[in-house]
């Protein structure tokens, strides 16, 4: 069976846009892959962060991905910086990292243009990236467009390190694409992040959820009730279409064309297809939130399992590039 990995932002809570655009392909691979999913919380520290909340933000995470349907009898979950030969195999393959490429990362660019210092730690991520990829000598990898770059280099950096050591040792990893490819935020135009503040929470109330979607971007042509609009430019109408019944958006398009309703009803349409969504997912959190020893037990599990696979990779590694006990 070949194997899958990919890793999530400890940002806290999930959102639908991680929940649509990630995790719910995840759920989908369990079956068909050996697939190996990561907390990142190494990847986390490359921006301003407090400390006193990261732990936090990682179990909530974690709690996050067990509701939304990860099983640990199916998958391994497990905290980034638990293995630590993360950062071993990253320095180990920075040796070979083309310092041109890196710089040229559009995300890298993006960052470092807000960053008044730019730590060394941002240059470097997509190196921990293939590092987090290779460890595991994954062959899969499911990701976003926005992560097709990063991928790149991850099989270039697989490639040259092969080839500067004389071994085989790294696949090159292959996307697979998620087919809910970018999840827009309720501003209606940026991806769906938490740092831009444009999210609904997968396990917000329902009230919460009403709340948000309400005041939400819609298309700007429709000022009154009798305006007609054009759906395929709304976002909420591209959240219909992972949250609403076939004839529910074929009506919601008719509806928006003919100006036959206003956008409050397509969007309590919305938010109740929603929330009837995510409730088992609430449930489920609410369910392991009340026994947090489950969930320590499941990332304590797939720690363990997942150093006994880094260990054994990077013993390959250490070997190949001269650095064994044995040898010294
Ligand atoms: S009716 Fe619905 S699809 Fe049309 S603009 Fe309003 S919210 Fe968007």
């Amino acid at each position: 069976m070949q194997r899958v990995f990919s890793g999530i932002q400890p940002s806290g809570e999930l959102h639908i846009g991680n929940y649509l655009g990630a995790v719910r392909n995840w759920v989908a691979l369990q079956s068909e892959y050996e697939c190996i999913f990561c907390i990142v919380d190494l990847h986390a520290i490359t921006q301003p962060y407090d400390p006193k909340e990261l732990s936090a933000r990682t179990f909530e995470m974690a709690v996050g991905l067990l509701a939304a349907g990860l099983d640990p009898e199916r998958c391994t979950l497990f905290v980034q910086s638990h293995v630590p030969e993360h950062t071993e195999l990253a320095w180990a393959l920075s040796t070979v990292a083309p310092l041109g490429e890196l710089e040229r990362m559009t995300q890298f660019k993006d960052k470092a243009a807000r960053e008044e210092t730019v730590p060394a730690a941002l240059l470097n991520y997509p190196v921990l990236q293939a590092a987090d990829i290779l460890l595991y000598l994954a062959e899969k990898v499911p990701v976003g467009e926005d992560q097709l770059q990063h991928l790149e280099l991850a099989r270039e950096i697989a490639r040259r390190w092969n080839a500067r050591f004389g071994t085989a040792l790294f696949p090159e990893p292959q996307p697979v694409l998620s087919k809910a490819r970018r999840i827009v935020g309720l501003d209606g135009s940026a991806k769906m992040s938490k740092s831009l503040g444009n999210t609904i929470g997968v396990l917000e109330s329902p009230e919460a959820i009403w709340e948000k979607l309400r005041p939400a971007m819609t298309d700007p042509a429709r000022k009154t009730r009798r305006d007609p609009g054009t759906p395929e430019i709304c976002n909420i109408y591209a959240l219909h279409q992972h949250f609403s019944t076939p004839a529910q958006v074929a009506h919601v398009a008719e509806m928006c064309r003919t100006a036959g309703w206003g956008c409050l009803d397509c969007k309590r349409m919305l938010a109740d297809n929603m929330i009837a969504a995510l409730a088992p997912v609430r449930e489920r959190a609410a369910d392991l939130k009340r026994h947090p020893e489950r969930v320590r037990s499941v990332l304590g599990r797939g720690a363990a399992h997942c150093r006994r696979i880094a260990g054994e990779t990077m013993a390959r590694v250490r070997d190949v590039m001269g650095l064994s006990a044995r040898d010294a």
